[in-house]
C-alpha cells in the first residue's frame, strides 16, 4: 500500500474523536492544536477531556457511538479499546465518505496519523505506511536530533520576508542560494544563539545586499573524551552541517565518522613537544575558511573551555568578526570518572574536585601544591603521564599522604581504555610498569579507591585491555 502524503488544514472544522480515554486524549489534545472543532463521542472522559469540554473547547456527546455523530465531519478517529465499535466507525465513515483513522489498526484506516516532529511552523511527518509505525517511531527521533528547535523560528523569519525575497532576487538559483545562506549562516547562528532581532537585522542586511551573501561561521565543539555516545546533540548537528572540520588528533575516529560525509577534515592536532600545527596557524585557518563561507567546526577532544585553548580561539574569531558558537562537550574527568566507576565527589571522601594540568614547561613549577594537595578534595590532573614522578614528589612534600589512592585512566572511555590504581607511594612505579601512555588521565584522592568496586566498562581482564593493579 503506498500512501499519498498531505498535510490537512482543520482549523474551523468538525473532527470526531470516538472514545473517552488517555488515546482519545493526546489525538483531541493535538485536533486542538490544529484548530479543529472536536465532536467527543464517549460515556466517560479522562479529566483532561472533561475540562476541555467544560471549556467549551470540545463538543461532548455521552452516548456510545452512533451513525450520525458522523454528520458533517471532515475527519473521524476511533480510539476505543472495543475493535467492533472501531470498525464499526471504520465501516460507516467509509459508507459516508468521511475519512477516517483507527488507532493502532491500519487496515481499517483511510488515512494513518505520522509520527511527527514538530518545529512549528516547519513539521516533518514520518510514516511507515502502517507496516512499523514503532520504527517510524525511530526514524523520528534521529530526526529529533539533527533538527535544532530554533528551526521554527527560522522558517517564521524567512516567511515574513518570502514576498521581498522574491522581488529582490527574481531568479530561481539566487533566491535558493539566499535561502541556503539563511538556512546555514550568521542568521541561523543568532537564532540558535537566543538573539532573534539581531537575525532578524542580519536578515534585512543580507537581503539588502549590505553584507556578501556568503559568510560563514565557525563552530567550536567539544568531541567528548572518545565515546561517541558522549556527544552532544547540537555537536552532532553541527558536524552535520559542516563544510570544514579542523580537528585535535584526540578525536576519536568514531566521532569524526558521525560528520557530513562530504565535509572536508583537517588535522590540526598538536601532541607534547611535536606540534604539527601552531595555534596561531589554526586561527588563521578558520577565519579563513569563514570568510570563504565555509561553515567551519573547530572539533576539540573533552570540552573545549578545559585545558583546550578555546579562549583564545574565540579572541581571534570575535577580532576577526567572524561568527562563532559554543558546543561544550563532556571534559575527559567526567568521561573518566564515569568511564571508570570513580564518583568525583562523594559525601564520605571528597567535598570538591579540582581540575590542573601538570604539563608545564618548568615541570610544574608554578602550580599551586600546597592547595593541590589538601585532603578531602579529588585531585584530576590532564597531561600528567610524563610528570608522575614530580607530581607524587610534590604531593607528599605537601602533606599528602602517601597512602592517598590513585587511578590513571589511558584511552578512557575508549575500547582500549585501562585503568591503573594504586596509592600515591608507588604512583611512578606502577605507571612505568604498566607502560601508561598519553591520553591518559590522573585522579588522586580517596575515590579513586573505589574504582575497583564500581567498574563497569571494559574487559576486566587482566591480559586484556582493562587492568586494575594496587
Ligand atoms: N579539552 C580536553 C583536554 C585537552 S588536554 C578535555 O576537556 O578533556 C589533553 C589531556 O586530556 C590529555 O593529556 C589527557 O590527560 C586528557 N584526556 C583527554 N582525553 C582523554 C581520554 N580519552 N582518556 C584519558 N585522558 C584523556
Amino acid at each position: 500500500m503506498l500512501l499519498y502524503p498531505l498535510f490537512a488544514d482543520l482549523s474551523g472544522r468538525l473532527v470526531l474523536v470516538v472514545g473517552g480515554g488517555a488515546v482519545a486524549e493526546r489525538k483531541v489534545s493535538r485536533l486542538l492544536d490544529a484548530g479543529a472543532i472536536v465532536r467527543l463521542v464517549a460515556p466517560e472522559l479522562t479529566p483532561s477531556l472533561r475540562t476541555w469540554t467544560n471549556d467549551g473547547r470540545v463538543a461532548h456527546v455521552a452516548a456510545l457511538f452512533d451513525e450520525v455523530h458522523l454528520k458533517g465531519a471532515w475527519l473521524a478517529i476511533a480510539a476505543t479499546s472495543d475493535t467492533v465499535v472501531n470498525r464499526r466507525l471504520a465501516d460507516a465513515a467509509q459508507h459516508r465518505r468521511v475519512w477516517a483513522n483507527v488507532v493502532d489498526d491500519a487496515e481499517a484506516s483511510a488515512f494513518h496519523v505520522p509520527a511527527v516532529i514538530d518545529r512549528a511552523p516547519l513539521c516533518v511527518a514520518i510514516s511507515s505506511g502502517g507496516h512499523a509505525p514503532m520504527f517510524a517511531r525511530l526514524v523520528r527521533e534521529r530526526l529529533e536530533a539533527l533538527l535544532d528547535p530554533s528551526l521554527g523560528a527560522l522558517a517564521l523569519l524567512a516567511g515574513a520576508l518570502r514576498d521581498r525575497i522574491r522581488r529582490h532576487l527574481p531568479a530561481p538559483a539566487a533566491r535558493r542560494a539566499f535561502y541556503e545562506t539563511l538556512f546555514h549562516g550568521r542568521v541561523a547562528t543568532l537564532l540558535r544563539s537566543g538573539r532573534p532581532e539581531e537575525a532578524q537585522q542580519a536578515a534585512e542586511e543580507e537581503l539588502a545586499g549590505e553584507r556578501s551573501a556568503v559568510t560563514g561561521s565557525v563552530v567550536l565543539v567539544g568531541a567528548g573524551p572518545g565515546d561517541p555516545g558522549l556527544l552532544t546533540l547540537s555537536g552532532l548537528r553541527a558536524l552535520n552541517e559542516a563544510d570544514v572540520i579542523l580537528h585535535d588528533r584526540l578525536v576519536s575516529p568514531e566521532v569524526l565518522a558521525l560528520a557530513r560525509r562530504d565535509a572536508e577534515r583537517i588535522e590540526v592536532g598538536k601532541e607534547a613537544g611535536r606540534h604539527h600545527v601552531t595555534q596561531e596557524r589554526i586561527h588563521v585557518l578558520m577565519i579563513a575558511f569563514a570568510r570563504a563561507g565555509r561553515r567551519v567546526v573547530r572539533l576539540k577532544g573533552g570540552d573545549p573551555f578545559v585545558f583546550g585553548r578555546g579562549g583564545e580561539e574565540l579572541e581571534a574569531l570575535r577580532d576577526a568578526g567572524v561568527p562563532y558558537e559554543v558546543v561544550p562537550g563532556i571534559t575527559a574527568a567526567l568521561g573518566c570518572a564515569a568511564y571508570a566507576g570513580i564518583p568525583l565527589t562523594h559525601r564520605d571522601h571528597a567535598q570538591s574536585v579540582r581540575f590542573a594540568t601538570a604539563h608545564c614547561r618548568a615541570a610544574g613549577a608554578d602550580l599551586d601544591w600546597a592547595s593541590l594537595a589538601q585532603a578531602r578534595q579529588t585531585l584530576v590532573l590532564y597531561m600528567g603521564v610524563a610528570e608522575v614522578e614530580t607530581i607524587r614528589d610534590n604531593l607528599l612534600a605537601h602533606g599528602r599522604d602517601a597512602a592517598t589512592p590513585f587511578a590513571l585512566v589511558e584511552n578512557g572511555s575508549r575500547p582500549e581504555q585501562r585503568v591503573v590504581t594504586g596509592t600515591l607511594a608507588d604512583l611512578p612505579d606502577l605507571a612505568t610498569r604498566h607502560a601508561v601512555r598519553s591520553p591518559a588521565l590522573l585522579i588522586v584522592g580517596e575515590v579513586a579507591g573505589l574504582a575497583g568496586r564500581l567498574a563497569w566498562f571494559g574487559a576486566n581482564d587482566a591480559a586484556n585491555a582493562y587492568r586494575i593493579a594496587s
